[in-house]
């Protein structure tokens, strides 16, 4: 959305296709305030700020369609979508745009082990869509795998939706996320298990109890230490990565760096990837916040409004350098050394690369 804002601000015309029912993705979730700094609209919730986006885009006359699926990028900036055409109706449409903006986000990494598969069994963003999109609670007693901010702000919220969180089992020796999410849970008394992994799940129609262990440092059980949890939910909150199928598709190199979850497509600093006109933004190109998403998409916005000739180069460069400075300020957080070097590993892989076929300008 704020590609698409950006880009419409200045004159572009602009059709945002999302697979869910309502356009701003995680931002919907989000019903905590965010941290960061002020300038970074720290203490805004994220629902607020998807509100905001979504007013503007409104203003601006961007197009949306919703519950409409790309599911190809193909020759030629093709872009496949089983658009929603009406109630149960669906139809396959092929846009043909100047420009792509993929900003696709991530997708759940899962924790094998026996029981996963049962019901009750599930990512803990699916159980915060239930909870805060849906309004229903995936069950009542929940033992959340994963003590990075995202399991201890689901946990938090499935608290606070009704559920008993039975505990939090985190395999490193200490809480992953910010102290200031997990003194949240402490304090209401629900244990955070450090040094535990969960062994195996099980039940009959659905999970009714897990069995956690404590790990050597080397992630091996140590014998003797099982303890048996009963729950009717487990939630697994062990990292995200970008999701990148539809640029994988469209031939967009990718680069592998565990600090922006794993694959990523490598772009330039305009956001634009290795197949010209397709750009990138957000979660997809690299996990990390909604504010460096939104940074990123006005990257691009900015970017395609300046080659399709809607905004004067100086004035383009203006806003890509400011956008770059927030980010740089945005990235000084936690792991920022690391994300940073990520970051710059992709700009230089997409140097290295285009010059390697000699499109280098
Ligand atoms: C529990 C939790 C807490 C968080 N707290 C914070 C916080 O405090 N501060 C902060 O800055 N960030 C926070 N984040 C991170 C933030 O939500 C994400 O980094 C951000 O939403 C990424 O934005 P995005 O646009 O890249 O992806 P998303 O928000 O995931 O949006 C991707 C969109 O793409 C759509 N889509 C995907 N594939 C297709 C397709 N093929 N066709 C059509 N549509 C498609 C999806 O439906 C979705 O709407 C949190 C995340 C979680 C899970």
């Amino acid at each position: 959305m704020s590609a698409a804002i950006e880009a419409a601000s200045a004159g572009v015309k602009v059709l945002v296709i999302d697979a869910n029912e309502k356009a701003g993705g995680q931002l919907f979730k989000q019903i905590h305030k965010f941290f960061g700094s002020s300038m970074h609209r720290a203490g805004v919730r994220g629902i607020d700020i998807g509100r905001e986006l979504l007013e503007k885009c409104e203003e601006l006359g961007v197009e949306i369609w919703l519950d409409s699926l790309a599911i190809g990028i193909y020759d030629n900036l093709r872009v496949a979508v089983d658009r929603k055409t009406g109630f149960n109706e669906h139809k396959m449409i092929l846009v043909e745009p100047k420009k792509i903006v993929i900003a696709t986000g991530a997708s759940e990494n899962a924790v094998r082990f026996p029981g996963w598969t049962l019901p009750g069994v599930m990512g803990a963003g699916a159980a915060q869509t239930m909870i805060n999109f849906h309004r229903v609670l995936p069950g009542k007693k929940v033992l959340t795998i994963g003590s990075g901010n995202v399991g201890l702000i689901v946990s938090y919220q499935l608290m606070q939706a009704g559920a008993e969180i039975e505990g939090i089992v985190e395999a490193l020796p200490k809480i992953n996320g910010y102290a200031v999410h997990a003194s949240k849970l402490t304090r209401e008394g629900i244990p955070i298990y450090t040094g535990y992994t969960v062994l195996e799940a099980h039940g009959k129609e659905r999970v009714s109890e897990a069995v956690i262990a404590k790990v050597n440092p080397d992630w091996s059980t140590i014998p003797g230490t099982e303890k048996t949890i009963e729950v009717d939910t487990i939630a697994i909150a062990a990292g995200l990565k970008p999701l990148t199928g539809l640029a994988h598709m469209a031939g967009c190199q990718l680069t592998f760096d565990r600090f922006l979850g794993g694959w990523a497509p490598i772009h330039n600093e305009h956001m634009e990837t290795t197949v010209p006109g397709i750009y990138i933004a957000g979660d997809s190109t690299g996990v990390e916040e909604a504010n460096t998403a939104i940074e990123e998409g006005k990257l691009a916005g900015t970017a395609i409004a300046a080659s399709l000739g809607y905004l004067d180069e100086k004035e383009a460069d203006a806003l890509q350098e400011a956008a770059w400075e927030r980010l740089k300020g945005l990235r000084e957080g936690a792991h920022g050394a690391e994300r940073t070097q990520a970051k710059e590993h992709q700009l230089h892989a997409y140097a290295e690369y285009m010059e390697r076929r000699g499109e280098v300008g």
